[in-house]
């Protein structure tokens, strides 16, 4: 994942001062909050971008800590990825749920206190710092996993048992990190608590090596009674010793024999879909390449790539008197010397 510009997600300089910093998230987030963008998906991702800028960059330490490269974007939610990171224990609910005036309850987000811009930023909206949606449905968070996976799997597609830290509404205060004038003491009033229940995953065939596969739903699980976020999967695929994969196209050598070669033959090609029959022409040269159409790696949308074989000319090793006298006749056979048209000048 490219590292996330914290600087140019808030529209500042790279040396902007606190002050300007705090100017610049207020300004952000007035237009960008989910309360004045009811349902806008595109919106609350902002949101939470500039967030998640605003919290690395309005605490002196962690700023210092994304400055010297230290940080790959910490996505909401995903408490696995980067622990020490300037953007760990960062929990987008704690202003969410929490961050309105009144309750007590500061945002634990080391530096930055969310509740302070957020009574503030709304102090005109529905008077005394309110107009926060306490129990607005709020998205899950989208939660990030890598997995390595056999070549074999990747092809056919597979089935894995994931367990991930994720998010959930906490169950005591239903996510409202309170409990009548108390703060909630199984979330700490975060209003979440982190689950590792596992679950299982579907990869679907033909996944490649690198490739990023979103699953709908399998993410943070949703705040009062929001969708869950969703689950991007990075796929690692193990190298097979004989298929060699490009793009959807894979790729063999095949050993022939000089007769196969000379004569002609038909003979048995392994592919991924399994063993086909194929012929090899008379008169074919080491070297040469075959395809065979539709017989590479089949995607779910139904598109499948196709087959090559490289065909490697084996020599025996030892030859009897026989052989020897049948290799010497056929030397006669060449028009002419296989190198007589080289072009081996510079
Ligand atoms: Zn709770």
């Amino acid at each position: 994942m490219a590292r996330k510009n914290y600087y140019e997600i808030l529209g500042v300089k790279n040396d902007a001062s606190e002050a300007d910093i705090k100017k610049a998230y207020r300004k952000l987030a007035r237009k960008y909050h989910p309360d004045v963008n009811q349902g806008k998906s595109e919106a609350e991702t902002r949101f939470k971008e500039i967030s998640e800028a605003y919290a690395v960059l309005s605490d002196k330490e962690k700023r210092e800590q994304y400055d010297l490269g230290d940080s790959q974007g910490f996505p909401f939610g995903q408490q696995a990825g980067g622990p020490g990171g300037p953007g760990a224990g960062f929990d987008f609910s704690q202003f969410m749920g929490g961050a309105r005036g009144g309750r007590g309850r500061r945002a634990q987000t080391g530096g930055a206190d969310f509740r302070d811009i957020f009574s503030d930023l709304f102090s005109g909206a529905g008077g005394g710092g309110g107009g926060f949606g306490q129990t607005a449905p709020l998205r899950g968070s989208e939660v990030e996993a890598e997995v390595t996976i056999d070549f074999r799997d990747a092809i056919q597609g597979t089935e894995l048992q994931l367990t991930i830290p994720r998010q959930k509404e906490c169950p005591t205060c239903q996510g409202l990190g309170h409990v009548g004038n108390n703060v909630c003491n199984t979330c700490r009033g975060s209003g979440v608590i982190t689950s590792t229940d596992s679950s299982r995953v579907k990869l679907p065939q033909g996944v490649a090596d690198g490739q990023r596969v979103r699953l709908r739903g399998k993410g943070s699980a949703g705040i009062h009674g929001g969708p869950a976020g969703d689950l991007l999967v990075r796929v690692h695929v193990k190298p097979h010793p004989f298929f060699e994969r490009k793009g959807d196209n894979i790729h063999t050598e095949i050993p022939i024999t000089i007769r196969e070669a000379i004569r002609g033959a038909e003979i048995e090609i392994p592919t991924i879909q399994g063993p086909v029959r194929a012929k090899i022409p008379p008169g074919t040269q080491g070297g040469q390449t075959f395809r065979l159409s539709g017989k590479g790696v089949r995607r779910a949308k139904g598109s499948a790539g196709d087959h090559f074989y490289k065909v490697q000319i084996a020599v025996p090793g030892k030859l009897d008197p026989d052989g020897e006298s049948a290799v010497d006749s056929l030397e006669k056979q060449y028009e002419a010397n296989p190198r007589s048209n080289l072009k081996g000048t510079l």
